[in-house]
C-alpha cells in the first residue's frame, strides 16, 4: 500500500513537471560559447523558434523564446499533435554575455546570410556598418551553426523573434502557405515589411527563400516578451503550416 501510494505520487509530480527538452547542440560562438538547441516532442515534422540574434539590446526576443519553451514544456498535451519543436533562446550568445547587438567582431549576425540580397555594408537602427555584413554570407560561427540546422532537419516552418518595431514580417512562402496571416491576425501585429532601413543577408528570409514558411516578429518595445500574444500567434501559425504539412 505504501509503495503503491508513493509509486502514485512519484508519477503525479513527473506528470506535473511535463517532459524535459532533448538539449541539442546547435554550434559555437566566436568567444566560444555553446549556442543551444531544446527539443520537445516527437512529431516527424519540426518547427524551430529562434530568439536572441540581435543579443542583450533584444534581450526581451530570448526572453519569449524561453517562455515558450516553459510553456510547451510543462503541459505536453499543449504541443501541436505531429509537430517537434525546437528552441533557440540564445543564437548570438556573445551579444548577449557583452551587452551587443553584434556578434563580438562588429558583424550582425542578421545581415550575414547568403540571401538574393546580401551586401558587405549594412544598416541597423541609427547606424552604418561597413562591413556589418561580414566577409561573406556565413562567414560567422553562429550564422554557420544557425544554417546548417537548418538544413540539416528542414523544419516546416520557422519562427524568428527580434525587437521592436511591432510589427510580423514574412516572405513570398509565409504569404503563399497562410502562415504570416495567421501569425498576424491571432498575435494582431500587423503584417507589413520592414521600412525603417534597408536589410539584407536576414535569417529569415534566407529560410523563406529556401522554401521553409517563416515569421520574423518585431516585439513592440525592448522589454516586453508579449507572450500572450505571441503564443496565440505562434499556434495559429504553426497549425496552419501543419494542415498543409499533413496534406502533402
Ligand atoms: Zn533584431
Amino acid at each position: 500500500m505504501g509503495l503503491a501510494l508513493a509509486g502514485c505520487c512519484l508519477l503525479g509530480a513527473l506528470l506535473a513537471q511535463g517532459t524535459a527538452p532533448v538539449q541539442v547542440r546547435v554550434g559555437y560562438s566566436r568567444e566560444g560559447r555553446p549556442i543551444e538547441g531544446y527539443s520537445l516532442g516527437n512529431g516527424r515534422a519540426t518547427a524551430v523558434i529562434v530568439g536572441g540574434i540581435h543579443g542583450r539590446p533584444e534581450l526581451n526576443s530570448s526572453d519569449l523564446v524561453w517562455q515558450l519553451l516553459e510553456y510547451f514544456e510543462s503541459d505536453p498535451s499543449t504541443l501541436p499533435p505531429g509537430l517537434k519543436l525546437l528552441f533557440v533562446p540564445e543564437a548570438n550568445p556573445d551579444g548577449l554575455a557583452d551587452g551587443t547587438r553584434e556578434l563580438a567582431d562588429g558583424v550582425d549576425p542578421n545581415r550575414n546570410f547568403p540571401t538574393h540580397d546580401w551586401l558587405p555594408g549594412t544598416f541597423g537602427p541609427g547606424k552604418w556598418l561597413p562591413d556589418g555584413g561580414g566577409d561573406g554570407p556565413l562567414s560567422e560561427p553562429e550564422t554557420v551553426a544557425l544554417a546548417n540546422l537548418i538544413q540539416r532537419i528542414h523544419p516546416v516552418a520557422v519562427l524568428s523573434y527580434h525587437s521592436a518595431a511591432g510589427i510580423a514580417m514574412g516572405g513570398a512562402t509565409a504569404d503563399r502557405t497562410g502562415m504570416l496571416a495567421a501569425y498576424a491576425d491571432n498575435s494582431g501585429y500587423p503584417a507589413r515589411p520592414f521600412v525603417a532601413y534597408p536589410v539584407t543577408g536576414d535569417f529569415a528570409q534566407w529560410c523563406d527563400d529556401i522554401g521553409i514558411p517563416t515569421v520574423e516578429v518585431e516585439l513592440s518595445d525592448h522589454f516586453d516578451p508579449e507572450f500572450d500574444r505571441n503564443l496565440a500567434g505562434a499556434e495559429a501559425a504553426l497549425q496552419e503550416v501543419l494542415a498543409r504539412y499533413q496534406s502533402y
